[in-house]
């Protein structure tokens, strides 16, 4: 039995505390049409409470970043992988003591969000106006990288 032990913060040499003590990883869900990514507004307890990001978390030692990042994706929005297709799983920012690890991925078809407590909304938000919100700062600290990815992804989509 697979047991959870990848919560907890580290402390990074980079200077910062980060939750995960394997790393930690989430999914973007991209929707090429608009563009446009599906943000999460995180509830107001959680750490950076009430800023934007996207579902994810700590990974387990015995999981990959792909796993870890579609349990919590499951958790947080009740979203299943099958109806997903996973584009891209290799935007990393790696600070030695710590990664985050983005599973970019499109919808196979359409769905619905039922969020858990963790989230106060789940919004479809343009590509170009993501800066504009009030980023959850691990969030905002990939977004440029993140952000080229995606406009890679986007001429192939
Ligand atoms: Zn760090």
């Amino acid at each position: 039995m697979a047991t959870s032990d990848g919560d907890g913060w580290i402390e990074c040499s980079c200077g910062a505390k980060h939750w995960g003590l394997h790393g930690a990883a989430g999914v973007l869900i991209v929707d090429p049409s608009i563009p446009s990514v599906l943000m999460q507004h995180r509830a107001e307890w959680t750490h950076g409470g009430a800023t934007w990001g996207i579902p994810g978390g700590a990974r387990d030692s015995h999981e990959t970043a792909v796993q870890a990042a579609l349990r919590e994706l499951f958790e947080e929005w009740g979203v299943s992988e099958t109806l997903l297709e996973i584009v891209h799983d290799e935007v990393w920012t790696d600070h030695g003591d710590w990664s985050y690890h983005t599973v970019i991925a499109t919808p196979a078809r359409k769905f619905d969000v039922t969020h858990n407590a963790e989230s106060q909304e789940a919004r479809w938000v343009a590509l170009d106006e993501v800066r504009n919100l009030d980023l959850h700062p691990g969030f905002a600290a990939h977004w440029d990288q993140v952000e080229l990815t995606i406009a890679g992804l986007l001429k192939s989509l």
